[in-house]
């Protein structure tokens, strides 16, 4: 991708930008997949049809930390921080775990419940850091 601010090519992954040091996905003025000047209010893309303003709004929409590791340690048993970041498939590995403890004497809830707590923390302390469609937590 290429960060908005300066157009510069960077890593998708990339927390700030190598070229101008901002956060490449808060400026507005070059397209973040081909790299084209864009006009700070255009919708898309005119060079490569991209949405432009989809970033935006999914930036203002993004989970918080605090909350899903909270989830995470309180009800991290049965996955709902993983359901709450959108990760449903392991949402529900762990949701099966969790209630699958009533036929196992509670040995697969115990698993299930230190794997979310392990997985709270992490999301706390940044180890994971984005939701199922790769968007940074915000704090
Ligand atoms: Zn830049
Ligand atoms: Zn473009």
């Amino acid at each position: 991708m290429h960060c908005r601010n300066c157009g510069k090519e960077i890593a998708g992954a990339a927390v700030f930008c190598v070229g101008c040091g901002s956060d490449p996905r808060s400026g507005n003025r070059f397209c973040w997949n081909c790299g084209a000047e864009s006009q700070p209010v255009a919708q898309v893309c005119v060079q490569c049809g991209v949405s432009l303003a989809g970033q935006r709004t999914a930036e203002a929409g993004a989970k918080s930390r605090l909350a899903a590791g909270l989830l995470g340690i309180l009800l991290g048993g049965l996955g709902i921080h993983r359901f709450y970041l959108g990760y449903n498939g392991i949402g529900i590995a762990q949701l099966a775990l969790g209630l699958g403890g009533i036929f196992t004497c509670g040995i697969t809830s115990l698993a299930s419940w230190l794997w979310g707590l392990i997985e709270g923390i992490m999301i706390l302390t940044g180890s994971i850091d984005k939701d199922a469609q790769g968007q940074r937590l915000r704090d």
